[in-house]
């Protein structure tokens, strides 16, 4: 049809109902401008549109585009309704787990989330392997779940080395160079439905309701393995190594937050001593802050009040 790749890996794309945007050649970035610069002319004229906003299907705008220069293809993940699972592989350097067992990349994390949850592994879906040697599952995103994206480092997710890209997301589509090496549709299929499971692990966590027991009231019912559950946790995080501080901080939130769902630890202690443990470990005092709110919400989202061994 074109001798151009690229065109025709965003037309393909398009055909699909995924809008696509033009990324810098051989990057991740958009190629189009930002609010800060932005000319208000052309598609700006009445306020700036940023890329979620021009990512289009429309073949005649894509044809423009693509026969200008040799861009990227970014697929703005929410106006196409899709959910994409990232699951990365671990950059070069990074501490991995101790012993035999545990998990080494978003895959591992994953299939051992599927364990867990008794739920088969999702494949059978559009897939693309990255140049880095991770994958990008494609989902129909279901109507109107409003699902927003979620970074493993963050604790906002499915786990490490997964993030996921749906509203205000995008995603280096296939046939897309990133410093000399193709992003590759691996199993070039319709994508399939996100499963129910999977939606309920991403969508947004309801905002915890503060404890409204004083803790004197529980003082008596306090058991000694919730205190050195606390103590132990900030441990870890004040000598977590760098490189692996901000997952070791997420970790202890989510264990201490089955602490808190049933009340034998009060937030706000929990909060206090992972700040000071995070302060230790040299991280900055906002991103703490933020990873412990996340991970303690999820945590308390996932353990109903008296479910704790
Ligand atoms: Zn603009």
């Amino acid at each position: 049809m074109t001798g151009n790749p690229l065109l025709a890996a965003a037309l393909t794309a398009a055909e699909r109902g995924w809008r696509v945007f033009p990324l810098l050649p051989g990057s991740k970035k958009p190629a189009l401008h930002s609010s800060a610069r932005c000319p208000r002319t052309a598609a700006c004229t009445t306020g700036h549109q940023g890329w979620e906003q021009r990512a289009t299907c429309d073949p005649a705008v894509i044809w423009r585009t693509w026969s200008h220069g040799p861009y990227g293809i970014g697929l703005a993940t929410g106006p196409s309704h899709l959910v994409v699972v990232d699951l990365d592989t671990p950059k070069p350097g990074t501490p991995l787990p101790v012993g035999p067992a545990g998990p080494r990349d978003g895959a591992g994390v994953l299939a051992a989330l599927c364990e867990r949850y008794g739920r088969a592994y999702p494949s059978g879906t559009y897939t693309v392997r990255t140049p880095s040697g991770g994958t990008h599952l494609y989902f129909a995103a279901p109507a109107g779940s409003g699902l927003r994206n979620t970074a493993g480092e963050r604790g906002t997710g499915l786990g490490r080395w997964i993030d996921t890209r749906a509203g205000g997301g995008y995603v280096v589509a296939a046939g897309s160079t990133v410093a000399g090496h193709r992003y590759e549709a691996v199993l070039d299929t319709g994508p399939v439905p996100l499963p129910a499971w999977l939606h309920t692990l991403l969508a947004p966590p309801p905002r915890p309701a503060t404890p409204v027991v004083p803790l004197s009231s529980r003082a008596g019912r306090r058991p000694g393995y919730a205190d050195a559950a606390l103590r132990n946790e900030s441990a870890n995080v004040a000598n977590a190594a760098e490189g692996n501080r901000n997952w070791t901080l997420t970790r202890a939130a989510r264990a201490l937050g089955r602490f808190v769902a049933d009340g034998r630890l009060s937030r706000g202690e929990v909060e206090d001593a992972l700040k000071g443990a995070a302060e230790q470990a040299g991280l900055p005092a906002r991103d703490a802050a933020a990873t412990i709110t996340s991970a303690l919400d999820w945590s308390i989202a996932h353990n109903p009040a008296g479910d704790a061994a």
